[in-house]
């Protein structure tokens, strides 16, 4: 049991990177002295490096020499997450598909092979599903209530299998809550694009679409929706008891709302650390 006077601890997580936000993220953190875990989709970072490659390594070498890379799936299951559990990824048009850990193991070789060299890039065997909570090892939590109502559900055996070859899967605790306007749009639009029969399985921009290519008009989308006090609150009242594992993504902290948001992650992390939380990224074996 936890002593009263036990020290609060907090591992900041950023899922979907290397998208619009990841750097904007990476200057607040080095401001801060403070380590993360970013939690990696290749199909993202692919976009990065296409969009400007020089910018997308050096923001991959500074996570890797200074932060935790984990794997998020390459695919991020295109949005469509109960087939993605249930039967896999589409991968052509013919109804092919791939399995969540085939998919986990692709992006690890997306890494690896895109970054072979200097620096030398691999993901770290720690794991996040895209779409699905994870249990927190037991030994981070107080109760044991978090684990048994998030284990059973139609990723049980997307774990099982990631398990059996060696991950870790790291889920939440807590998040910054944010809008998923345009990923929610994007998803409409695609809908449409399967029903009238027209999804090519084969091109990744059909499959996910690069949103910050949309520009200026949709900055205000896709953001935070609580200020970073009222979270902080929750962060406070956890940590009485548990370890927090936040959830945060890259996007929310992009260019294009006058700095806002990275100011807010600046004030969150200045008002945890004046209240005594040690910022931890999660043990590696
Ligand atoms: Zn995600």
């Amino acid at each position: 049991m936890f002593s009263k006077e036990r020290s609060k601890i907090i591992y900041l997580t950023f899922d979907d990177g290397v998208e619009a936000g990841t750097e904007e993220v990476l200057k607040v953190l080095r401001r801060q002295q403070v380590n993360a875990t970013f939690f990696l989709t290749g199909v993202n970072t692919l976009y990065s490096i296409k969009r400007n490659k020089k910018k997308a390594f050096a923001v991959l070498k500074e996570i890797t020499e200074q932060h935790t890379a984990a794997n998020h799936s390459f695919s991020h299951a295109n949005g469509f997450y109960s087939s993605y559990y249930s039967k896999g990824v589409l991968i052509n048009n013919e109804g092919g598909r791939m399995t969540v850990l085939e998919d986990f193991l692709k992006n690890a070789q997306f890494f690896k092979n895109t970054l072979a060299g200097d620096p030398l890039f691999y993901l770290d065997h720690l794991a996040r599903l895209p779409g699905r909570n994870s249990a927190l090892p037991f030994t981070w939590l107080d109760t044991e209530a978090d684990e048994t109502t998030l284990v059973e559900d139609d990723a049980t055996d997307t774990r099982t299998a990631l398990r059996a070859n060696g991950y870790i899967l790291l889920g939440w605790n807590e998040e910054w809550k944010m809008d998923y306007n345009i990923t929610n749009r994007i998803m409409k639009e695609k809908q449409l694009i399967i029903e009238k029969g027209g999804m090519d399985y084969t091109d990744s921009k059909l499959l996910y679409p690069d949103f910050t290519s949309y520009g200026l008009k949709y900055s205000g989308e896709e953001r935070l929706t609580e200020r970073w006090f009222v979270l902080a609150n929750r962060i406070m009242a956890k940590a009485a008891t548990n370890h927090v594992v936040l959830l945060m993504h890259d996007r929310a902290f992009r260019p294009g709302d006058g700095k806002k948001a990275q100011a807010d992650l600046e004030l969150l992390i200045m008002y945890l650390k004046k209240n005594g939380f040690t910022f931890k990224t999660p043990p590696i074996v």
